[in-house]
C-alpha cells in the first residue's frame, strides 16, 4: 500500500506573501520620492566654469577616456586659454574621481545627483557646469 505525504510548506508558504503587503515598503516611489545620497556620494560631475582653467589635466588622467576638452562659447574662467571645457562620457566613467584629484583650481567635483534615465545614449555625453544634470 502506498502512502502519500501532503506538502504542508508548500501549501502555506505561498500566502506568507500577503503579509509582505503589510510591511513598510523598501523602495521609494520614484520620480515623486527620491532617496537621499550618503556623505561622500559620487554622482555626476559638477565644474565651476568661472574657476576651471581649460587644462586638460583631467582629460590627461582619465584611465577610461571617458573625457574630452570640447571648446564653448559661455561665459569661462579669464584664464582659460584653451577655450576649452571638459565633457565627460558616462558610458565610460567609472566615478573613480581621478579627474577630481588633479583638478588645479578644485573647479571639478562629484556631485549627488546620480539618476538619470534618457532614451538618447548622446545625451550622457555631459558637460557639468555648476550643479549636476
Ligand atoms: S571619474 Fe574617473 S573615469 Fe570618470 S571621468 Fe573622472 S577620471 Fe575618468
Ligand atoms: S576641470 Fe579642472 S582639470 Fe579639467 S580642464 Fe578644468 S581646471 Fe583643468
Amino acid at each position: 500500500m502506498k502512502f502519500t505525504t501532503i506538502d504542508i510548506k508548500g501549501i502555506i508558504s505561498p500566502f506568507s506573501a500577503i503579509g509582505k503587503v503589510l510591511e513598510h515598503p523598501k523602495t521609494v516611489c520614484y520620480p515623486a520620492q527620491t532617496k537621499t545620497v550618503a556623505p561622500g556620494y559620487r554622482g555626476f560631475h559638477t565644474n565651476i566654469l568661472t574657476d576651471c582653467i581649460g587644462c586638460a589635466n583631467c582629460q590627461d588622467v582619465c584611465m577610461n577616456d571617458a573625457i574630452d576638452m570640447i571648446t564653448i562659447q559661455e561665459e569661462k574662467n579669464p584664464k582659460n586659454k584653451s577655450g576649452c571645457i571638459p565633457r565627460i562620457d558616462y558610458g565610460r566613467c567609472c566615478w573613480c574621481n581621478l579627474c577630481v584629484d588633479v583638478c588645479p583650481p578644485n573647479s571639478l567635483a562629484l556631485g549627488e545627483v546620480c539618476i538619470q534615465a534618457e532614451m538618447d545614449s548622446n545625451k550622457f555625453l555631459f558637460f557639468p557646469k555648476d550643479s549636476s544634470c
